[in-house]
Parts: C-alpha cells; sequence; structure tokens
C-alpha cells in the first residue's frame, strides 16, 4: 500500500496548527508528515500547552529546564 503524498485530500475548516496550510486526511490535523513531527517535536520539547488540567506536571518541568540555553 503506498503511503505517499499521492493521494491528498484536503480537508475543509481543518488548518495546519503548524503552518495555517489546509490539513490532509492522512495527516490530520496537519498538512504534511513533516508539520505533524514539527508539532511532535514541540511536545517533547515542553514548548507547547494545552488548558487542561494535565499541563501541571508539564508546568513543573518547564521550571528547572531552562539554564541550559
Ligand atoms: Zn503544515
Amino acid at each position: 500500500m503506498p503511503e505517499e503524498s499521492d493521494k491528498v485530500v484536503p480537508l475543509k475548516k481543518a488548518k495546519c496548527p503548524a503552518c495555517a496550510k489546509p490539513a490532509v486526511a492522512a495527516y490530520q490535523p496537519f498538512c504534511s508528515k513533516r508539520c505533524s513531527n514539527l508539532d511532535l517535536g514541540r511536545w517533547l520539547d515542553g514548548s507547547y500547552r494545552i488548558p487542561t488540567n494535565e499541563t501541571i506536571d508539564a508546568a513543573a518541568f518547564a521550571e528547572g529546564d531552562d539554564e541550559d540555553h
């Protein structure tokens, strides 16, 4: 099964959170695998936050992880 960008299906009302291009079904909500990975990197870097209860631990991590800049 080919999984390359041979078949790109743009989604309506969905923009890539990384670059604001129209999202693609295969990589939603992103426009491409690259943006998907890019966003994942932000998550791992701790610079991405979501307004939920689960950010409590993330906030703790944020402090003291900035001295090796
Ligand atoms: Zn994108």
